[in-house]
């Protein structure tokens, strides 16, 4: 099985037609501001309005026209939404430095999540993960979409590595269980779309303490 390591071409267009959900677009801003070339076609897109890039994948893209658009972008794509006043995590890429954060949470053995504070939409908001060297996220799936971005460190699925940048998009077809396999604790953005979904008997023992 292959796995993108980026956002559908439809997803990107919506990204640059402002018409993604507040936390989808946190998520692919992230992504936008370590993957530059992906924000290069982001740009364009926004230029030509779109239609015209429907059949060009990003990989595909002149690389001329890439250098000249990267040449126009000296600071990464603000996300299009408004973001809270708080304090910001000058660690974290810009688009998710501009928000509130919650506390830290206990989710498993090595595993802590916070809320990213403001980006919401119905049940979809926006989480920081983070995963301790060699251990996993609870196995699961999802009730709705879910969009993860690594900031630091890699995991792994049966997909393969994510890395820093790399985007992955998963649904309620889609059960996974990411393992980290980098020496340094892996740390993600997710944007969560209703609950995750915990199988078997021991998720329904553990489902009340790993709520998110
Ligand atoms: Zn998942």
């Amino acid at each position: 099985m292959s796995a993108r390591r980026q956002p559908s071409e439809e997803r990107l267009l919506a990204f640059a037609a402002g018409t993604l959900s507040a936390p989808e677009s946190v998520v692919v801003a992230t992504h936008l501001a370590l993957r530059p070339q992906t924000r290069a076609w982001t740009a364009l897109a926004e230029a030509v309005g779109g239609a015209v890039l429907d059949d060009v994948e990003p990989s595909t893209l002149d690389p001329d026209a890439l250098d000249l658009t990267l040449a126009r972008l000296d600071a990464p794509e603000p996300p299009p939404i408004a973001a809270s006043t708080g304090r910001t995590d000058p660690s974290l890429p810009a688009p998710l430095a501009l928000f509130d954060l919650g506390p830290w949470r206990w989710l498993g053995p090595g595993v802590h999540v916070r809320d990213v504070l403001g980006p919401r939409d119905g049940d979809c908001r926006v989480i920081l993960l983070r995963i301790a060297p060699g251990q996993s996220a609870p196995r699961h799936t999802h009730s709705g979409v879910e969009l993860t971005c690594v900031i630091e460190g890699a995991y792994a699925t049966e997909d393969g590595v994510f890395s820093p940048g790399d985007f992955e998009e998963a649904d309620p077809s889609i059960t996974h269980q990411p393992r980290v396999v980098s020496a340094e604790p892996c740390l993600c953005v997710a944007a969560l779309d209703g609950q995750i979904a915990l199988p078997g008997w021991l998720g329904r023992v553990l489902a009340p303490f790993v709520r998110l």
